[in-house]
């Protein structure tokens, strides 16, 4: 598969989409309009790649919609070099976004084909994510901790302590809390007790799953 100026042309219209739905920050447009999302999807969907939707990748998962993975983004408050954990990591489309802002990014996924077809995408591809792991998120990754903040890409029926634990103080956590659909919401450190909490809209992602690795 290639990326060609048709291709360029279509992620220019899904930058204006989002930028109709309320997407403002200039690093994430300059992601949706440089990374191929039809690369990380299967050949089958290549025409419908630039349309703002989720659509099924291996293993019943799927590739966040562009939206949700814009607004995420931007709730994360990306500076170049932070720390960043990625839990389901995927498409790795997400991964890429945080790539392009230059992030140190350390991403985890359970399904093991996922974590292999994307492990192998990212070195194709010239993607270098800190460490890409197979295994469980619900449990974060203490031996890289703290992060400068963390994005869950999957439905959380509560939020897992540990990642509130290996947040820095000042740190982001992005989660989308729920069972049926979920509610985005942001966790602020602002010291080793204290997180202030914001909500937003409500959104659907496949389950988070603990402890089945
Ligand atoms: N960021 C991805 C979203 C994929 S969907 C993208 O845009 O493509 C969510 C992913 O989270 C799935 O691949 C799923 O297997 C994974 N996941 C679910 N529970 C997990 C856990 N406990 N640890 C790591 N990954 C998990």
């Amino acid at each position: 598969m290639k990326d060609t100026l048709k291709h360029r042309g279509m992620r220019n219209k899904l930058a204006e989409v989002l930028v109709d739905k309320g997407i403002t920050s200039p690093q994430v447009l300059s992601a949706i309009k440089t990374i191929p999302r039809h690369l990380f999807m299967d050949s089958s969907f290549e025409g419908h790649a630039y349309q703002d939707k989720a659509f099924p990748i291996a293993a019943d998962q799927t590739i966040s919609q562009p939206y949700t993975v814009a607004f995420q983004t931007q709730l994360l408050g990306v500076r170049a070099g932070h720390k960043i954990l990625e839990i389901g990591t995927g498409s790795g489309y997400q991964t890429a976004v945080l790539l392009h802002l230059k992030a140190k990014v350390y991403t985890i996924e359970r399904q093991q084909e996922l974590f292999k077809k994307t492990k192998l995408l990212f070195g194709k591809m010239g993607y270098r994510p800190k460490k890409t792991i197979f295994g469980d998120g619900y449990k974060g990754l203490p031996e890289d901790a703290p992060f400068d903040s963390i994005i869950v890409t999957a439905g959380a029926p509560e939020v897992p302590k540990a990642l509130m634990s290996q947040l820095k103080i000042g740190g982001r956590l992005v989660i989308p809390v729920g069972i049926d659909d979920q509610i985005m919401t942001l966790y602020i450190r602002k010291s080793e007790k204290e997180f202030e909490m914001h909500q937003y809209g409500s959104f659907r992602f496949v389950p988070l799953l603990e402890n089945k690795n």
